[in-house]
């Protein structure tokens, strides 16, 4: 097969990315040389222009929490208007375009609101920060792979409407992969199982993760998967559960320091760490005990039992349940009708969380054998096979999660399409004009299940212009709705008497237009280079640090290690990296590292020798 044809499957998730592959043996997860599959959506930038993806920047998140952006998924085609209730917890800088140009005394020109994350006092777009992780992803599947990386599936939770859907596109494009499919996450779970291929059946799709819930209903029939319903909260997930634990921390320590103690960004995101470190470990154990030192010697210790975090969480269970009952409701079945429950994400490996769901379903149908962190990767890798040819049997039928209309008259709602509609879909309503020589039209295109344009979601505005001049009622303008397989949606408008048309593919108003995208992707290809030496840089500089103070140890450890020859030769080149530490050449630095380690292997092998004495004497012979 050439480099071209290669599509990998990924799963772009709040908390964690991670990509897969199909093989001939079946789809596997792409995995590092340490065997992780999973990389933290978490970003960390330095001062210095240096940006680390992945675990790295996870750990940095405490030394340097405005500088380190996690969550991304979530500001996704969105405005900041709808973020009120994440700009509370995020610690990094949300900004809105409208919000800076009104600052700056530039409203008017600016028609969109667009979501900017700031840092370090560069602004970049969720899409550009979900383009890095994804560029991240990608390039850990070409180092996996031994190949080049331009095509790819992405999964989005089913309930992202179609700006969310666009915005996870674009992210594509500037991270320079062809987006050949978005996928629904519960339909690649679905193609994971495999439970397409086996009898027919009707199965829920439990979908707990870090940042968002969706519970959908798929019927599998003769081959075919088709979503009947879906019902979700892109705001309920692992982070509230942390969250709660943090929260509760948070109270107590206030109340034992004093109710004016502030916390500095750096121990909330402390507190964020340890709250999650502490709800993964009560799934395996009775307790968990969070240390949080708060500086001047206040060290805060709270061990938390299994029964008092599952009493947190279960209002936020409940929460999942409704909106179980409401999927099941919509797709017209009972618990007792569903055959199979599969579970996806990491937080279905909370017991509470299996058990209230076997609760409701009945314990036997839960599935939990693949592994949930990795059930939406392999299945998006399962679709990408499809879209390879390696694989044709299965047709997949997604639904719309949301109606589709525009604002008519008087500020209503008028739904063209509406939710759980099986997409590819098209539908279109003729609409006429309210006022004597009206030569154009404007079109707002609204997403929602309410009856006032104002409370539903404006996904983009376009006019249709040149309209012959008519008395009012006389134009015929037809509006035509056409969702692809991706979910995307493309409007059109035609004054059926004049022949005049005007059509889009709606960039949603918190998108990004296709010339941003174009100039994200020409910006990123040109700061590669400079990315990934500054990356380098700091990479070698932290080695050579670790290097250097090793040496200073051992010369404190074995002074007599070394001839006065040696010595002088391990001096020379400490001193030569030591400068070298202050210029910008990551080769140089490498070949002066080397030379250090070089001239210290009299001193490591000495030392080495020292602890193996350390370690043998005192024993006794028998021991050995
Ligand atoms: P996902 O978005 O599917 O990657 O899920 C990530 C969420 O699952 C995060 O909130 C994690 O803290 C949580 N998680 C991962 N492993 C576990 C575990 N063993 N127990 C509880 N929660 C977990």
């Amino acid at each position: 097969m050439a480099t071209d044809d290669l599509i990998i499957g990924i799963d772009l998730g709040t908390t964690n990315s991670l990509a897969g592959v199909m093989t001939p043996a079946g789809p596997v997860v792409v995995r590092d040389a340490a065997g992780s599959a999973l990389i933290p959506s978490v970003i960390a930038f330095t001062p210095d222009g240096a940006v680390t993806v992945g675990a790295a920047a996870k750990a940095h998140a405490v030394e340097n929490p405005l500088a380190t952006v996690y969550s991304v998924k979530r500001l996704m085609g969105k405005g900041v208007q709808d973020l009120a209730e994440d700009l509370r917890v995020l610690p990094y800088a949300v900004v809105g375009s409208r919000q800076v140009a009104l600052a700056e005394g530039q409203l008017d020109e600016i028609q969109r609101d667009l979501v900017w994350v700031r840092v370090n006092g560069r602004l970049m777009t969720p899409q550009e920060l979900s383009a890095v992780i994804l560029k991240e992803v990608k390039a850990r599947a070409e180092a996996a792979l031994g190949r080049a990386v331009t095509q790819a599936v992405i999964t989005v939770p089913a309930y992202f409407d179609d700006a969310q859907r666009q915005a996870t596109r674009d992210a594509g494009r500037i991270a320079g992969l062809e987006v050949k499919r978005i996928v629904n996450e519960p339909t690649a779970a679905v193609l994971a199982y495999g439970l397409d291929q086996r009898q027919d059946a009707t199965v829920a799709v439990y979908d707990l993760g870090g940042g968002t819930f969706d519970l959908s209903v798929l019927k599998i029939a003769g081959g075919v998967c088709q979503v009947l319903s879906t019902h979700g909260d892109t705001h309920l997930g692992g982070d509230d559960l942390d969250r709660e634990l943090m929260d509760l921390i948070a109270g107590e320590v206030r109340s034992r320091y004093g109710e004016h103690l502030e916390f500095t960004p750096a121990t909330r995101q402390a507190l964020r760490l340890f709250a999650e470190a502490a709800k993964i470990r009560i799934s395996d154990h009775p307790t968990a005990t969070v240390e949080v030192d708060l500086g001047e010697g206040r060290v805060f210790s709270r061990t938390i039992a299994r029964e008092e975090f599952e009493a947190l969480s279960a209002k936020w269970i409940d929460r999942t349940l409704e909106h179980c009952r409401l999927a099941l409701g919509d797709a017209g079945k009972t618990p007792a009708q569903i055959d199979r429950v599969v579970m996806v994400g990491g937080c279905t490996r909370i017991p509470y969380v299996r058990r209230r769901v076997g609760e409701l379903f009945g314990p036997a149908k839960v599935y939990t054998a693949v592994n949930p962190d990795e059930v939406v990767a392999l299945g998006a890798a399962v679709q990408a096979g499809i879209l390879m040819g390696l694989k044709r049997d299965l047709l997949l039928l997604d639904v719309t999660p949301l109606s589709l209309g525009i604002e008519t008259l008087g500020g209503a709602m008028g739904k063209l399409i509406l939710r759980n509609t099986t997409v590819p879909c098209q539908a279109s309503e003729v609409f006429t004009t309210y006022v004597d020589g009206q030569t154009s039209v404007d079109i707002h295109v609204l997403q929602g299940e309410r009856e006032l344009a104002a409370d539903c979601r404006s996904l983009g505005r376009f006019q249709l212009r040149g309209i012959p001049p008519m008395p009012a009622g006389g134009p015929r303008i037809r509006v035509g709705f056409l969702i692809d397989a991706n979910g995307i949606l493309n409007v059109s408008a035609r004054e059926e008497r004049s022949g005049r048309e005007a059509s889009v593919q709606i960039t949603p108003s918190h998108g990004l237009t296709r010339q941003e995208v174009d100039a994200m992707v020409k910006e990123s290809l040109a700061k590669a280079r400079p990315d990934m030496v500054a990356h380098q840089l700091i990479d070698l500089r932290n080695e050579a640090g670790r290097i250097l103070r090793a040496v200073e140890k051992a010369l404190i450890n074995v002074p007599q290690a070394l001839s006065s020859e040696q010595r002088l030769l391990l001096d020379g080149a400490v001193a030569m990296l030591k400068t070298r530490l202050q210029q910008d050449d990551p080769d140089q630095i490498y070949a002066a590292m080397n030379l250090v380690n070089d001239a210290a292997m009299p001193l490591t092998q000495a030392q080495m020798d020292q602890v193996m004495k350390q370690t043998v004497v005192g024993k006794k012979l028998e021991d050995l």
